[in-house]
């Protein structure tokens, strides 16, 4: 499967905090005709509508999800008790289902916003995306968390809009029937949670490149949330990587194409004392560096590596030796649901961050 090209909007390159990103995701498209024809199948025709048989499955809340009934809803939640103390709210008014719980001694907030939602996401799909923003969110706070961002997210389930999933500020939407349609692909939402994680990035002090027609790509803003995706994956991956592929070095085959390039470098060069994502996290947020800067020899990137085995290496000589790699070109599709993909066997990305970071073990009990 291939991934489909990740669209990004920088809102304002003036408006720092509000990083608008629609982006898309790899698909599973078998699924979603299987999962279409059973729908239809299935659906009661009991309408005078002849516009009715476009909608799949038309289930209206509240019978999906009674408002009416918060002990239900605290029920479906309850498989949310991945951290002791995740207290539910439900505000039956907003149509809204608020989780709320301390971490690492940080108070954070779950919205989950039903108000524009049509019912074509199940209740254990809503479930297992609480779950996610509470394996995923603080995993990522603890490590890029700056001064400003937001602990607090809601998620919106909208029946319309952009047809996947987009953030801005500390929101998210996705579509209602993304997930009714990919099933399993709940990590679009991990690289939602990442753009949160960006507030306050702005495309005049990131890494960008000039495109050939002169226009300027700011392509770090969709590169970080990429490698956040596949680092965090939910449950390390058991959804994600049967459905999304950070690609080889034959299809994204340039710095500023390439995610896996920046898990590779980040792998490679960073420390237990030097986390070169981190920097780059931080340097952003506060504007140290404009776009010149971010050159691939550019100062910024030294600033990057220094005290690093990649000091004073430009970034496409480093490039060129991610190219050569021996995990540059290998699949990171595991032959099964859960197992691991020749990427991970060679090169064990997601535990070695996790090794960095030891205070993660905490969220990773999430089932
Ligand atoms: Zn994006």
């Amino acid at each position: 499967m291939k991934k489909t090209s990740l669209v990004s909007v920088l809102l304002s390159a003036t408006l720092t905090a509000s990083l608008l990103a629609g982006c898309s995701s790899s698909n599973g498209s078998e699924q979603t005709s299987a999962e279409s024809t059973a729908a239809t199948t299935e659906a009661p025709v009991v309408t005078t509508d002849p516009n009715e048989h476009l909608h799949l499955d038309p289930v209206v809340y509240p019978d999906a999800l009674d408002f009416n009934d918060t002990e239900s809803i605290e029920r479906i939640f309850d498989m949310c008790e991945v951290v002791d103390g995740v207290r539910i709210t439900v505000e039956k008014r907003m149509k809204q289902i608020r989780m709320r719980a301390k971490i690492n001694g940080e108070t954070f907030t779950l919205n989950v916003n039903l108000s524009g939602a049509a019912g074509h996401t199940t209740p254990e799909q809503l479930a297992t995306v609480a779950k996610l923003f509470w394996y995923c969110y603080p995993q990522m706070y603890a490590r890029f968390a700056v001064r400003n961002t937001p602990t607090t997210v809601t998620i919106k389930f909208e029946d319309s809009g952009y047809e996947i999933a987009s953030a801005s500020g500390d929101e998210i939407h996705i579509h209602d029937q993304w997930l009714k349609n990919h099933p399993t692909d709940y990590d679009c939402l991990t690289h939602e949670l990442a753009h949160i994680i960006q507030s306050g990035w702005d495309g005049n002090y990131c890494p960008a490149h000039t495109n050939d027609d002169g226009s300027k790509d700011t392509y770090m803003i969709e590169r970080f949330a990429d490698y956040c995706r596949y680092l965090y994956a939910f449950k390390g991956g058991y959804y994600n990587d049967m459905v999304w592929e950070i690609q080889t070095v034959k299809t994204e085959n340039t710095y500023y194409k390439s995610v896996r390039f920046y898990a590779w470098l980040d792998y490679t060069y960073s420390t237990q004392e030097i986390d070169i994502m981190q920097r780059l996290q931080k340097a952003v947020t506060s504007k140290t560096y404009g776009n010149d800067a971010w050159e691939p020899d550019g100062e910024a990137w030294q600033a990057m590596f220094e005290g690093t085995a990649a000091a004073g290496k430009s970034l496409t000589t480093l490039w060129d030796e991610f190219a050569a790699s021996d995990i540059a070109g290998v699949t990171s599709k595991p032959r099964e649901q859960g197992g691991k993909s020749t990427l991970l066997l060679k090169a064990p990305l997601r535990t070695a961050v996790r090794d960095r970071y030891p205070e993660a073990d905490d969220y990773l009990k999430v089932q």
